[in-house]
């Protein structure tokens, strides 16, 4: 229920554009399929993305001989439906014994830190043992920020003062996470992609320090994006790969975003698993990425 209240800007957009596709169909022609092209479009579904549907339909409406506003509404959902399904999503992954190591990057104001103390006061809600560490020394304001979600969600943080070295911090926190027997350990990054270099080697100089410590770590690398920032999103997402592998997208501001189609030009697009959606600024404004269930709500 809240889920679906919280995407209602998201639903508005989508349903009062194919409620205007729809309120001027008369035939199935070219006319429409060129309208229903310019309505996912304008949903951030991406141009390719849109144009391939469209395609698709095209010859599944003939296939099928779709002739109503009903079959093609139909036709629309399950096609968009099974785009997801092409690359079906796991879920975020926890190892079932020792220490789960994730990594946050994304840049500044995306909403990764919000993600980092929602997620922490899941896995605390689930009792298991979580670890922060605050490895954007580059901002005080960071660290404060990530101590703060720490007292919220009442769970550790490890912290060194600003301008220290992020890979120490991670250091410390492996030491600290496998000495107290930590299920969760949750690493927050600078994310100064207008330095690409520095990142990198940061970045690298991190994984290397986790991968000492225990070889198959970080378990997940998620990125995060702000979803009202639409295609800009894709273009953080595509230089972030190049910096980093992703294993997984937090999409943050859905609640505020108009343009749910963004969701699917992700996924599409960049082939990495949005994994979490954001949909507010509190603490259990969270939620597992459910595909269909997200498709079929856009619709109702
Ligand atoms: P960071 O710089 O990437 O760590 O970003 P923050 O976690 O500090 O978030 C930046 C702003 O976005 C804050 O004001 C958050 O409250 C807000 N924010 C984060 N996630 C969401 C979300 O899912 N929905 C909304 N509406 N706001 C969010």
């Amino acid at each position: 229920k809240k889920y679906e209240n919280s995407l209602s800007l998201t639903r508005n957009t989508f349903k009062e554009g194919f409620n205007e596709l729809f309120a001027n169909f008369r035939t199935v022609d070219e006319e429409f399929f060129e309208e229903l092209e310019e309505t996912l479009i304008m949903s951030d579904v991406g141009v390719d993305l849109a144009m391939e549907i469209t395609k698709e339909l095209r010859q599944e409406a003939k296939l099928t001989k779709a002739k109503s506003a009903d079959d093609l509404r139909q036709l629309i959902v399950e096609k968009i439906v099974d785009k997801f399904d092409e690359d079906k999503l796991p879920s975020i992954l926890t190892m079932e014994d020792g220490l789960t190591v994730f990594l946050f990057v994304g840049v500044n104001g995306v909403g990764k830190t919000t993600t980092i103390g929602k997620l922490a006061a899941r896995y605390k809600n689930q009792h298991k043992k979580v670890l922060l560490a605050a490895a954007d020394t580059f901002r005080a304001g960071a660290i404060d920020q990530l101590v703060e979600w720490g007292r919220r969600s009442d769970v550790e943080v490890v912290t060194k003062a600003a301008g220290s070295d992020p890979a120490s911090v991670v250091y410390d926190a492996l030491q600290k996470a496998k000495a107290e027997h930590y299920d969760i350990l949750m690493i927050d990054t600078a994310g100064r992609l207008q330095n690409k270099d520095n990142l990198m080697k940061e970045l690298e100089k991190i994984g290397k320090v986790i991968r000492r410590e225990i070889p198959d770590a970080p378990h997940e690398t998620i990125l995060a994006l702000d979803a009202t920032t639409g295609q800009n999103a894709i273009q953080q997402a595509k230089e972030f790969s190049t910096v980093t592998p992703i294993t997984g997208i937090a999409l943050t501001k859905l609640d505020g975003s108009a343009k749910g189609g963004i969701v699917l030009s992700i996924v599409q697009s960049l082939r990495i698993p949005v994994k979490l959606i954001g949909l507010g600024e509190k603490i259990d404004d969270l939620q597992d990425f459910d595909e269909e269930f997200f498709v079929r709500g856009l619709f109702k």
